[in-house]
């Protein structure tokens, strides 16, 4: 590998021939890419030599943190023993099997069967076509439509962007596809002024009744739903939230499917955020921290309400992809998931690194700029404002995030801005000292941002 070339010259060769995710490809190219070259635990490295303490996981999937040998391992042994099969035409292979055998084991009670994808994406195209076809069996065919919320991420393809809640990915490509519509989101600076925590939680909850009611019961699929809200700006719903959701699902039959990519795999503190929300789910999708984001893996834990239709009553279900059940992705999932239980890593985050992290958010409410700070398990949000007390937002043109982002970059830290929100998801293995270190990095840049707004006349 050519690891000898300078830093300007990875970015010329970047800018010249790399189209990448969620960017503006010109804007990036004036600036250069930052490139990162090797990671070890929670730390990244630059071509520069920066060393960055990675508070997003990579992309909300590195849970087991960087440089895992059992992970490699598994890898390795599994590229020679059988680098590809495939899962169509009634074959299977070993790694596909014990991952499907362990997921039943590690997920709730009702989840028996998993449908594998490459992705979180496409798990979610496997949820629309797995639930429509339920309906389909059931004899009706007319329960097409499934409703989601206002600012969800599901993904980026035709269906997951569906799903998904951003205006701007529905403002690019005609969507979303027919058949998908969207309520408001269960968060409360925005959507919940006047109202107290609880209160919001059941007024958020029955605007999905309102839709279910509106579309007509008898037409309604599903309800899919992140537990916390993560692209979205980690939007965390009042407790009385999901209990509520589930009741007026249960009360209309409506199939309730959790979107569990980056609640999965202990990021709340127990193995899947449903457990966190109090719900049972009838589907759950799931992707980056089932390998820890060490190879591409995804898929959707199926109860036994959909599965004992699909498989009696179901003749062949016409989907799937090469992909599915990958040796090598599935190979590395077992030794992420048996990583997970030796290192004790959920109990980690629910007993101690958990706790601790948000009592050390708490005190971050301090800040002139802080308005808000709260977590669940190794998910937190500060929201920054212009008007602490009165929750006045900064104007958007100031891009009030990005600036406290540019600072985060420069010290050596990920935090990512997501409008007036400052988000982390840290790896699951972080210490309290390195938590301790990650919040003395986030004060000061918090500290460097106030600076700007005072000299800038930003505040009030
Ligand atoms: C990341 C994400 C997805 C999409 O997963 P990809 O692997 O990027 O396709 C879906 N749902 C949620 C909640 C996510 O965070």
């Amino acid at each position: 590998m050519s690891t000898q070339r300078t830093t300007r010259e990875w970015q010329a060769a970047d800018a010249a021939h790399f189209l990448h995710p969620f960017t503006d490809f010109q804007a990036l190219s004036r600036k250069g890419a930052r490139v990162i070259e090797r990671a070890e635990n929670i730390y990244l490295w630059d071509t520069e030599g920066h060393k960055i303490l990675d508070a997003m996981s990579g992309l909300w999937c590195v849970n087991v943190g960087y440089g895992q040998q059992a992970l490699v391992d598994a890898a390795t042994a599994q590229l020679k023993q059988l680098p590809f099969y495939n899962a169509f035409f009634q074959t299977a292979t070993p790694p596909a099997i014990e991952l499907a055998e362990l997921l039943a084991e590690v997920t709730p009670p009702q989840f028996k069967h998993v449908f594998f994808s490459g992705s979180g994406s496409e798990g979610n195209d496997t949820v629309v076509r797995m639930v429509r076809r339920y309906w389909d069996l059931l004899g009706q065919p007319e329960r097409q439509v499934i409703i989601s919320r206002d600012n969800a991420y599901h993904g980026s393809t035709m269906a997951g962007a569906s799903l998904g809640g951003m205006s701007g990915m529905h403002a690019q490509g005609g969507l979303p596809i027919p058949g998908i519509v969207h309520i408001g989101q269960p968060y409360r600076h925005e959507n919940g002024k006047g109202l107290s925590r609880d209160e919001f939680g059941l007024v958020a909850a029955r605007w999905l009744e309102e839709k279910i009611l509106e579309v007509g019961p008898e037409r309604v699929a599903a309800f899919i739903g992140e537990p916390i809200q993560g692209a979205g700006g980690v939007i965390i719903p009042p407790a009385t939230y999901w209990p509520e959701v589930q009741r007026i699902c249960d009360q209309y039959g409506i199939l309730l499917v959790s979107d569990e990519v980056i609640c999965g795999f202990g990021r709340t503190g127990r193995w899947f955020g449903c457990e966190t929300m109090g719900t049972k789910p009838d589907l759950m999708t799931f992707a980056k921290g089932v390998t820890s984001g060490y190879i591409p893996l995804g898929g959707v834990m199926v109860g036994e309400r959909v599965a004992k239709v699909l498989i009696e009553k179901g003749g062949e279900f016409a989907h799937g992809y090469t992909y599915s059940g990958h040796p090598v992705a599935c190979a590395v999932a077992l030794a992420n998931i048996k990583l997970m239980r030796e290192l004790k890593l959920v109990e980690h985050v629910r007993d101690d690194v958990g706790p601790y992290l948000a009592s050390q958010f708490a005190t971050l409410r301090d800040h002139p700029l802080v308005a808000d700070a709260e977590t669940c398990g190794l998910m937190g949000a500060i929201l920054l404002a212009k008007d602490k007390a009165t929750g006045t937002p900064f104007p958007e043109s100031l891009e009030i995030g990005m600036v406290c982002r540019g600072h985060c970059f420069r010290e050596g830290l990920i935090m990512r801005a997501v409008g007036d929100r400052m988000i982390i998801a840290p790896p699951l293995v972080i210490t309290r000292a390195q938590i301790d270190e990650m919040m003395g990095l986030i004060r000061r840049c918090l500290d460097l941002t106030l600076a700007d707004a005072k000299a800038g006349g930003w505040l009030s």
